[in-house]
């Protein structure tokens, strides 16, 4: 005997998933036939995916995975050992892309790629600037003032000294919030003084469920008391994009938005061709030359894989 239910995946290691359901948490594998055996993904349900769970009566935190919810956003990059597209989360409302001032040192391309694959995905993005202690340099200051400008929040903070943390806890409440970042630019600190523990979880999960390569490769979602739910990523070298077809891409970099739709060419690349308003937004400086870089690289690297292409 069985009975249905609904639930969030939390995270899934090795094919088990682990299910939020009122009555509960459930550890699930995965019907047979409900994926699409089309979609070759990294991992087919990811956290923050809704499912139905067909629930054992004789052994109550156990069941099936029947069907997974269509998902209202996705935050999806490219994972280059698995050769497949990944879903970092799905169904967050805001997706935080965590930085640092130095050590690592800031890297607005990454933020790009950050902000391109939210875009890309249906949800708002915002950045957060940690290690606020160790003092902003000019040129990263400029590099803000610009993602200020084009419309992404910067929250400035320091996980060591607590500044902005506040502030950013306000930002965060009641959303599902995806945090993104390159490892050691202070993520699981600022998780860990949003709620104590929350950015050590996924180490001990790791730990606890160690049986190969996958396990420091997975999403984790937190729901907090306040309402917020937080998923945590894993701290990742390169986010290259996925899922987004090259003619596409100018669409993820909402800034060129008001210029494009003024190029003299229909489905204008924005590359040399004539009468771009975008280059020459670009030349005029009303547009940052290093976004305009990064979408140039981006727009490549599309075109050089197949992975731009669903399914
Ligand atoms: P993660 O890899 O992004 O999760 O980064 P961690 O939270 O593990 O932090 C990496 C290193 O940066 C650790 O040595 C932290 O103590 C340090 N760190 C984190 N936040 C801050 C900060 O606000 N200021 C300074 N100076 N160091 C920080
Ligand atoms: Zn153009």
């Amino acid at each position: 005997m069985t009975e249905t239910l609904c639930g969030q995946v939390l995270y899934g290691i090795n094919t088990i998933y682990t299910v939020h359901t009122d009555t509960g948490d459930i550890q699930c594998r995965i019907k047979g036939k409900v994926l699409r055996s089309d979609e070759r993904s990294y991992n087919p349900i990811a956290a923050g995916d809704f499912v139905e769970i067909a629930r054992d009566l004789h052994s109550e935190s156990q069941g099936m995975i029947v069907a997974v919810r269509e998902r209202r956003t996705r935050l999806i990059r490219w994972n280059k050992k698995g050769r497949a597209r990944q879903v970092l989360a799905a169904n967050a409302d805001l997706a935080v892309c965590v930085s640092s001032t130095q050590s690592p040192p800031f890297r607005p391309r990454f933020i790009d790629r950050v902000l391109a694959a939210a875009e890309a995905g249906g949800m708002t993005a915002a950045i957060v600037m940690n290690k606020a202690d160790l003092g902003i340099g000019r040129d990263t200051e400029g590099r803000l003032a610009d993602f200020r400008r084009i419309g992404y929040p910067v929250l400035v903070c320091s996980a060591r000294t607590g500044d902005g943390i506040a502030t950013l806890q306000g930002a965060l409440l009641g959303k599902t919030v995806v945090f993104v970042g390159q490892s050691g630019v202070g993520k699981s600190s600022i998780l860990n003084s949003l709620e104590p523990g929350l950015g050590l979880r996924t180490g001990e999960i790791s730990a606890k469920h160690d049986r190969g390569n996958h396990t420091t490769n997975f999403s984790l979602l937190v729901r907090m008391p306040d309402g917020t739910s937080i998923i945590d990523t894993p701290g990742i070298r390169e986010m290259e994009l996925a899922d987004i077809l090259p003619e596409e891409l100018a669409y993820s970099f909402r800034e060129f938005f008001p210029f494009a739709q003024r190029c003299a060419v229909p489905v204008c690349p924005h590359e040399n061709e004539p009468g771009c308003a975008v280059r020459a937004a670009v030349e005029r400086g009303e547009l940052h030359y290093d976004r305009y870089e990064s979408y140039l690289r981006i727009l490549f690297e599309l075109r050089e894989s197949r992975r731009s292409v669903h399914g």
